[in-house]
């Protein structure tokens, strides 16, 4: 697409609700008291389910379970500074976080604002890449944090301030990508209440191609974005998503993490599929269980914002290098990744300690949809990870499986189904 296409969809739709109010008693009617409502147009080029034949009533065909590809969504816990022009000045009324869907606002809402004076100028709302979810602050900005860039800026007549107005935002400085991640991040961090709470995730948004990442050292996640590059993972939900998840492991497992070094393992004897090995690390590629088990929770995170992960649900996504991936174990896809797939393709040489990111970001969403009898809950998840203590290259799976021995019930069986199903007992 070009550019410019991609820049127009940029529209915050904001809904601006005016609440049944008394007017004082005084001679002059004072203002209304309002309530606004933002939401942000997403615009993303990656859909785990742009083949399947329920979304074929959207054009394009691109959605998942819970979000179109590009659509009008809440924008949850997005602080806003809105200011009323009063006597000619821009008087600031109200400067917080809005509401992420648990405050009783609405998402994505201000409460309701009863400013004085008389509805004869505008409002003026400042729009943060920056937002509070489940008690989790994220950040989306560029590299030098500079808050001007980080905004979007629109005003609104405060003359019969109902309906639903939509605006176009700014085309430069990158915003709309800042906004899009911020948007990404905020669904994962709603949908999947893995975060411990009182988090911060800083993205940074950079106006460069090449691989996005999250620096474990740092904290922080960087998201390339160049708009004639494949690779626009500001517009790939489930590349920030994903970058995400390694943050959200990170806060899990503590100083048990295990970095991003020493991941592969490409001499340990190939097998069958030249998939199994990597130059870096892919989906496929035979690596450390360090490496395995880290992307394959990342993969899992980004699917579990994008799926819904009720018993034995679907789960597609669109990976960035290798197209549409099912990653429920129940059946190879059509892509011919296959279950167990160190196993049958990679089995060669050494595998005690070694495994693979598909195999693993399967064996995670079964524990998360398998469960039984009861489903496991995110929360339980939180526990068993974090009980299972600290992580290293070869490590993850028996610690994983003593500490699931250990906690039994359904998250045990769960386990104990996903690690023969999907061949991760090494
Ligand atoms: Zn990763």
């Amino acid at each position: 697409m070009s550019k410019e296409n991609t820049m127009n969809k940029t529209i915050f739709a904001v809904v601006l609700v005016a609440l049944g109010l008394t007017l004082s008693a005084t001679s002059t009617p004072a203002d209304a008291a309002v309530r606004f409502c933002f939401k942000h147009n997403v615009d993303f080029i990656d859909s785990g389910q742009e083949l399947a034949t329920s979304c074929s009533s959207f054009n394009p065909a691109r959605c998942e379970d819970d979000w179109k590809t590009n659509d009008a969504y809440a924008a949850r816990g997005i602080r806003v500074k809105v200011e009323k022009q009063i006597n000619s000045v821009y008087t600031q009324i109200w400067y917080n976080y809005t509401d992420d869907g648990d405050g009783g606002d609405g998402a994505g809402c201000t409460p309701a604002l009863d400013p004085a004076g008389a509805n004869t100028g505008w409002y003026k709302i400042t729009l943060e890449s920056r937002a509070k979810v489940k008690g989790n602050y994220i950040y989306s900005r560029n590299s030098s944090d500079e808050l001007a860039t980080n905004t979007f800026v629109t005003y609104i007549s405060t003359d019969g301030v109902t309906g639903t107005y939509s605006f176009t935002g700014s085309s430069s400085s990158l915003i709309l990508e800042r906004f899009n991640v911020l948007s990404a991040a905020s669904q994962a961090q709603w949908k999947v209440n893995l975060g411990l709470g009182l988090q911060w995730y800083y993205f940074r948004v950079l106006s460069t191609s090449g691989q996005s990442s999250y620096n474990g050292t740092s904290g922080v996640v960087s998201i390339s974005w160049d708009p004639l590059a494949p690779d626009q993972s500001a517009h790939r939900k489930f590349v920030i998503s994903h970058e995400l998840g390694h943050a959200v492991l990170h806060d899990i497992l503590g100083s048990g993490y295990a970095g991003n070094t020493a991941w592969n393992d490409d001499g340990q004897g190939l097998g069958n599929d030249p998939l199994c090995a990597n130059g870096s690390h892919g989906v496929t590629s035979k690596e450390y269980l360090s490496g395995a088990g880290n992307e394959g929770f990342a993969h899992f995170y980004a699917s579990a914002a994008f799926n819904n992960a009720g018993s034995n649900f679907n789960c597609y996504v669109h990976h960035w290098g290798r197209g549409t991936v099912n990653c429920a174990s129940t059946g190879n896809d059509t892509a011919g990744y296959v279950e167990a797939f160190m196993n049958l393709e990679c089995g060669a040489g050494t595998v005690v300690g070694r495994g693979v990111e598909l195999d693993w970001w399967r064996a995670f969403w079964d524990v998360r949809t398998q469960g039984t009898p009861n489903l496991v809950s995110y929360s339980e998840m939180t526990s068993w990870l974090s009980g299972a203590g600290a992580w290293n290259n070869t490590n993850v799976y028996s610690i994983l499986d003593a500490e699931a021995n250990s906690v039994g019930g359904s998250l045990d069986a769960a386990w104990n189904a996903a690690e023969v199903d999907n061949g991760i007992a090494h």
